[in-house]
This record gives C-alpha cells, structure tokens and sequence, in this order.
C-alpha cells in the first residue's frame, strides 16, 4: 500500500472566505470567525478520511495565505502599511507587510486548529508552515538589511512553533520553500541550512514541498517560459539530500521534471505530486496509478509517497473533493499493480 497525503491547502467553503483566491478575504468577524474556521477545518478532515486519504492535514482552513498565516503572529513586523513587492523573482506583485523591528513570536501561531485536528482523527496529521528562504521573499526588509540574517532569525521563530506543534500532537511538520525553485544557487547555498534550523530539534516526521506553485496565471505563464526540461530541482535536491529533513515533495504530474532527478532524493521519502493543481479536470486512478509506476523507477517503493503536486486552495470545492479520492483511488490502484 502507498501512503497518501496532501501538498497543504484546500479551498475554502464559501461561508468561511471568499473563493477561487489566494489572500481571500473573511466572510466574518470575532468569534464567529473563528467558529467558521472551525467548522471548516472539521469538514476537511471528515472529507480527507472519506476520500481515503492516510496522513490528514488542516486544509489550511485557519490561515489567510500561507506566509502570511503565520507572520500575523509576529512582533516586528508592519501589517498597517504594506507595500508593493515584486516576489518569486518578479514573477508577480503582491502587497506584503514590512519587517522593522527585531522579530519576535508574540504567542502560538497555530495552536487552535492543530489541537482541533490532532482531537478529531485517529490517523496521522500533517501541518504545514512557510519556509525560512519563502517568507524573506514575502516580506519587505527595512530592518536586517541581509537576508540570510532575516532568514536564521524567521527559521528560530519557526523552529519554536514547529517543536510546539510537535508536543501538540502533530506527526509530521512540513515546512513550504516555493522560493527554492526560483533562487536555486542560493537555496543550496544557505536555505536548506535555514530550513535545517527551523527543523532543529524536532523527533517527529519532517517534510519539506517545492512546486511551482499554484495554479494560477501568473504560475501557468512563468511555467510556459521553463522550456521543455524542467530542471530547478537538479541543485537543491543534493542538499536536501545531506540534510536532516525526512521527507521532500515534488511536482510530478502534467510538469517537465525529467522524472530521473527523483534519483538524486536517494533515502528520503518522496513526496510524488501525482494530482495536477493547475487543471480542473480530475485525473483517473489509472492516471494517478501510471505516474506512481513512472516514480518507481527511480523511488523505492517504501520511500514513495502519492501526494499533490501543490496546494488546492484555489480550485472549485467539488473539483479537489474528486481530487482526493482520485488520489487515494490512484495509490490503491497501484498497490495492486505494482504490491
Ligand atoms: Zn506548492
């Protein structure tokens, strides 16, 4: 049997958020809020279970964006004027709040939904957090003057929150480094070093997921100027392989990653993105089972795990339900095939 799991990010239901965005806005206030975030929170996991799905994760129902999620908790850190910042390399704009101040964890940043969670599943949970190499490119400096100093400060914060989440029950920490794939020399440079001290520490499971991002346009268009060979992940992955980390995820299905870099993961778990986010049609188990098959060749089979290429947060709710079971439906498909 193949373990399964999700990249991070499920939509949110229209009652909580707006939809079909990546920095929606609430639909309530107070606590009302945070009964919603609850209610939908619970609805994932319910829908995760349902769909067959082994390790469970929050949906990241509770949070606005992933980076900024978790910057909300933090001192130092100007959320009253934001400003205009070209991230990912300029790929697109976006308003991001401003660093002027030594960074601090004013308290737990996602206490409520791990523990709400961890109390209403059996199975193993996933939570997910921003990587120290992302967040400094989500985020204007007017304080550190140094990234690589702004990112060791962020991977403490992170590293406190991580081990809190662990002694909340969470099985698996899972840190997002988007940025790895667009600053390649420097993310085997210094980011997985930063990321190494954001796990710091940590005795549960840890993960780290690299994509290309959501499904939207600004992502399908940069992704149509990569070319035929997509090979971002050539230069990280040896260093990630060196590191503490347990477990990286991918992008597999529908990309242009020469499937043989898997090779270069050699006795890390791989985390195989066998669901496409970037496309409303649902793929078939027999898809899903082809492309486990096309990772075997070069992951052992106790070393693969199916999992989505990115995030769902953007797509239409009844769409990433049919994803999920396509998901749990394609590893079990495997199985037989390949068991
Ligand atoms: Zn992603």
């Amino acid at each position: 049997m193949f373990r399964t799991a999700i990249a991070g990010s499920l939509p949110k239901p229209e009652w909580l958020a707006e939809t079909h965005k990546l920095w929606p806005q609430w639909k309530a206030q107070g606590d009302a809020l945070l009964h919603a975030k609850a209610d939908a929170t619970l609805l994932w996991v319910k829908l995760q279970e349902d769909a067959g799905l082994e390790v469970i994760g929050d949906g990241e129902q509770a949070r606005q964006h992933f980076v900024h999620g978790f910057l909300e908790q933090v001192e130092g850190i100007d959320f009253e004027h934001k400003v205009k910042m070209g991230i990912r390399n300029n790929r697109y704009d976006a308003m991001v709040p401003q660093v002027v101040a030594p960074l601090r964890l004013k308290g737990r940043v996602h206490a409520f939904e791990a523990q709400l969670t961890r109390a209403h599943t059996q199975k193993k949970i996933k939570f997910t957090l921003p990587g120290p190499m992302t967040i400094v490119d989500t985020v204007a400096d007017r304080f550190y003057g140094d990234k690589v100093k702004m990112a060791m400060a962020f991977a403490e914060l992170l590293n406190q929150e991580a081990l809190a989440l662990q002694a909340d029950g969470v099985d698996i920490v899972q840190f997002d480094e988007p940025a790895f794939n667009v600053y390649m020399e420097e993310a085997a440079d210094w980011g997985v070093k930063a990321l190494e001290r954001a796990a710091q520490g940590l005795t549960c499971t840890t993960a780290v997921h690299i994509c290309y991002g959501y499904g939207i346009q600004a992502n399908i268009d940069w992704k149509n100027t990569l070319g035929h060979e997509w090979r971002q992940y050539e230069k990280v992955f040896p260093a990630l392989a060196k590191s503490s980390i347990d477990q990286v995820s991918l992008e597999c299905f529908h990309s242009h990653v020469p499937p043989d870099l898997m090779k270069l993961l050699e006795g890390k778990d791989v985390m195989v993105g066998v669901i496409d986010v970037a496309s409303d049609e649902v793929e078939t188990p027999e898809q899903v089972a082809d492309t486990i098959g096309q990772a075997l060749q070069f992951v052992p089979k106790k070393h693969l795990i199916a999992c989505t290429n990115c995030g769902l947060a953007p797509m239409d709710r009844a769409v990433a339900e049919a994803k999920l079971k396509a998901l749990a439906d394609g590893a079990k498909l495997a199985a037989k095939r390949y068991g």
